[in-house]
């Protein structure tokens, strides 16, 4: 279990990678607002909720670390939120409460197990944000109140 941690901002554009070439869309966070607790935490994949001021509450997958497959060399904070919007919704404040850690980053020998492993990954977190260790923090007021 790890110690729960908060982050948001607004949605920032990426490099696009996430939609066009994966099929899974990120939300970009700018990561310099807060490097300081991004670098605290180890790379990998961890989930949580995400809130987004005008829409609600939902469960998110994300990697918090430079995307050895894309050979990135900043950390980036990118949740892919569980739930099909059918919109972008970039310039939207989102906030994000961290609440569970399910793998290091790992670096795959082809796209299509990168795409596989992070649906496994959604599959996860899905299920584990149903549990009440982790459904709790859906109430977090930190999610809903953008200041
Ligand atoms: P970028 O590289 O600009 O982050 P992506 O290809 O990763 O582009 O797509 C992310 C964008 O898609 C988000 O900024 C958001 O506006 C939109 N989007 C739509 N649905 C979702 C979702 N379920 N989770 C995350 N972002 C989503
Ligand atoms: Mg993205």
């Amino acid at each position: 279990p790890i110690e729960p941690w908060f982050i948001g901002g607004p949605v920032i554009k990426g490099f696009g990678r996430g939609s066009k070439v994966l099929g899974i869309p990120t939300a970009n966070l700018p990561a310099e607002n807060f490097s300081d607790v991004v670098s605290e935490h180890t790379s990998g994949v961890y989930f949580g909720w995400a809130g987004l001021s005008t829409r609600g509450i939902y469960k998110m997958v994300m990697s918090i670390g430079w995307n050895p497959y894309f050979d990135n060399t900043e950390k980036t904070v990118e949740p892919w939120l569980l739930h099909d919007f059918g919109e972008d919704f970039y310039g939207e404040e989102v906030r994000l409460a961290i609440v569970g850690y399910i793998r290091p980053e790992a670096n795959f020998p082809s796209l299509e197990s990168l795409i596989e492993r992070i649906h496994e990954d959604g599959r996860v977190a899905e299920k584990a944000l149903d549990l009440p260790m982790y459904a709790k923090y859906k109430d977090s007021p930190y999610l809903r109140n953008p200041s």
